[in-house]
């Protein structure tokens, strides 16, 4: 397989080339095509196996700049991981014009408000920080298509499973999700089977 068979927009595949991947890896070839077509995926994925790309080559190639609204969120459980992942996204897509916002708990909830009067197509933070915005008409989720949850069981932990699952209520009825998860603990399969459509499930 190659990048080229998924037919991905010119600008992102340049983006792909010149971060210096050549060949889809196993993940990415599993969950890339399928992802195109519109499915919801379950994939058990570790660290250090191009999960990442996985879910936001996807998630590039869905932004449509032309529309001035949030498109994708990018659900994680860390600050670390949220700006670790926005700097994929913004590597990948260096030649398309997508923007790309972080906020996570824990920073000044004014600057994020600020941030969101300017367009924003794809946000990338910690389920509680979305949340809050979104309750507060800030963050709206109304046109968003696509949700990745990367380390879905921690996602999926007491700590912030309420307010993931409060979350989703604000996306469309028209939505996928993108499920990335180290281990498939009941948490997980228990949130597929309520919240995913037909899922491709990818167990590598
Ligand atoms: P991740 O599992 O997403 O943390 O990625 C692990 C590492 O693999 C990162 O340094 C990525 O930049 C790199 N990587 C991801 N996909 C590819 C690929 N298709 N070819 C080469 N390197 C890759």
């Amino acid at each position: 397989n190659e990048f080229e068979d998924y037919f991905l927009k010119r600008e992102l595949l340049m983006g792909i080339y010149e971060k210096g991947f050549e060949k889809p890896s196993p993940i990415q070839e599993e969950s890339i095509p399928i992802a195109l077509t519109g499915s919801d995926i379950l994939a058990r994925a570790k660290n250090g196996t191009g999960k990442t790309a996985a879910f936001c080559i996807p998630a590039l190639e869905k932004i449509d700049t032309d529309i001035n609204k949030i498109q994708v969120v990018i659900l994680v459980p860390t600050r670390e991981l949220a700006l670790q992942t926005s700097q994929v996204c913004k590597e990948l897509g260096k030649h398309l014009q997508i923007q790309v916002m972080v906020t996570t708990g824990g920073t000044s909830l004014k600057d994020d408000i600020m941030r969101l009067y300017q367009p924003v197509h794809l946000l990338v933070g910690t389920p509680g920080r979305i949340l809050d915005l979104t309750k507060k008409g800030i963050c709206k989720l109304s046109d968003c298509a696509m949700l990745a949850m990367d380390e879905a069981d921690k996602l999926l932990s007491p700590e912030f499973q309420p307010s993931v699952e409060e979350l989703i209520e604000f996306l469309p009825k028209q939505r996928q999700i993108l499920m990335f998860s180290a281990t498939f603990p009941v948490t997980v399969k228990d949130f597929k089977d309520r919240y995913l459509k037909k899922p491709y499930v990818v167990n590598l």
